[in-house]
C-alpha cells in the first residue's frame, strides 16, 4: 500500500538524516503490514462465503453442497443419528418462464427457498442443486419426519402464490426424499432421493415420493 510505502521512504529518509530513530519506524511500518494482512483475510473469508452461496437465492450452492453433506454425513454416522435428504424440483417450471417472463422465474425461485426455509429448523440447510432444483438437508430426521415437513411445504405453496405485476402465479414441486443407511456416501443417498423425484414426477408431479 502506498502508506506502507511512505513509511518505509519515512524511514529511510529518517536513516539518512539521523534525525529519527529507524527502529521506531520499522516497527511502525511493520504494525501497518500486519494490519494489511488482517484486511486481507477477512476479504478471503467473505469471498469464501460468496462462493458457496447462490447469488439468486442466498442459499448454498453445489459447491456449499459438497462441504456441507461431507461434514453432515461425518457427523450422523460417528452418532450413529437420523439424517434425511430432500430433492425438490419445481413442476413445469420452463412453462412459467415461457408464459410470464424470466423474471417472474427468477421471482418464482426466490419465492420458492424462502418457503423452503420458514419449514425448516435451524440445523437444516437448503442447497440450490441446480437451476429449479433445491436439496434439502436433515439431521435428526427420519424419512416420516422428512415427508411430514416437505408436505407442510406442498400446503404452504398451495396458498401462496407468487404475486407479479398483479398477477398470481401458483406451482407445485415433487420431491424425492432418501434416509441415510449405514455406511452410505453422500453419492449413494443423492443417487437414491433423485430416484425418488423421478418417480414423482412420472406418477404426475405435485407429490413426494421415499426412496426404499
Ligand atoms: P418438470 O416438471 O419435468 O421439472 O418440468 P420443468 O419445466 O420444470 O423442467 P425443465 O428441466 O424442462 O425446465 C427447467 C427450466 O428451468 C428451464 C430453465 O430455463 C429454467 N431455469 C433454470 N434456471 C433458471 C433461473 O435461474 N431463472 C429462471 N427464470 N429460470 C431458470
Ligand atoms: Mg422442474
Ligand atoms: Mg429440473
Amino acid at each position: 500500500s502506498p502508506t506502507r510505502f511512505s513509511l518505509i521512504f519515512d524511514a529511510i529518509q529518517a536513516a539518512r538524516s539521523g534525525k529519527q530513530n529507524i527502529v521506531e519506524a520499522s516497527h511502525k511500518d511493520l504494525l501497518e503490514t500486519k494490519r494489511a494482512l488482517n484486511a486481507l483475510q477477512e476479504e478471503m473469508a467473505e469471498t469464501r462465503l460468496l462462493l458457496n452461496e447462490d447469488a439468486l437465492t442466498g442459499v448454498l450452492n453445489r459447491r456449499g453442497l459438497d462441504q456441507t453433506l461431507s461434514r453432515e454425513l461425518s457427523r450422523a454416522h460417528r452418532n450413529k443419528s437420523k439424517f434425511s435428504l430432500g430433492m425438490l424440483d419445481l413442476d413445469h417450471f420452463k412453462k412459467i418462464n415461457d408464459t410470464y417472463g424470466h423474471e417472474a422465474g427468477d421471482q418464482m425461485l426466490v419465492q420458492f427457498a424462502s418457503l423452503i426455509k420458514t419449514v425448516l429448523r435451524k440445523s437444516d440447510a437448503v442447497v440450490r442443486y441446480g437451476g429449479e432444483e433445491f436439496t434439502l438437508l436433515l439431521p435428526d430426521t427420519d424419512t416420516r419426519g422428512a415427508y411430514f415437513v416437505l408436505g407442510r411445504l406442498q400446503q404452504l405453496m398451495s396458498r401462496s402464490p407468487l404475486i407479479f405485476e398483479g398477477k398470481e402465479i401458483n406451482t407445485t414441486f415433487s420431491a424425492g426424499i432418501a434416509g441415510l443407511r449405514q455406511d452410505e456416501n453422500g453419492q449413494d443417498l443423492l443417487r437414491r432421493a433423485d430416484e425418488a423425484l423421478y418417480i414423482a414426477k412420472n406418477n404426475g408431479r405435485n407429490q413426494i415420493k421415499v426412496a426404499n
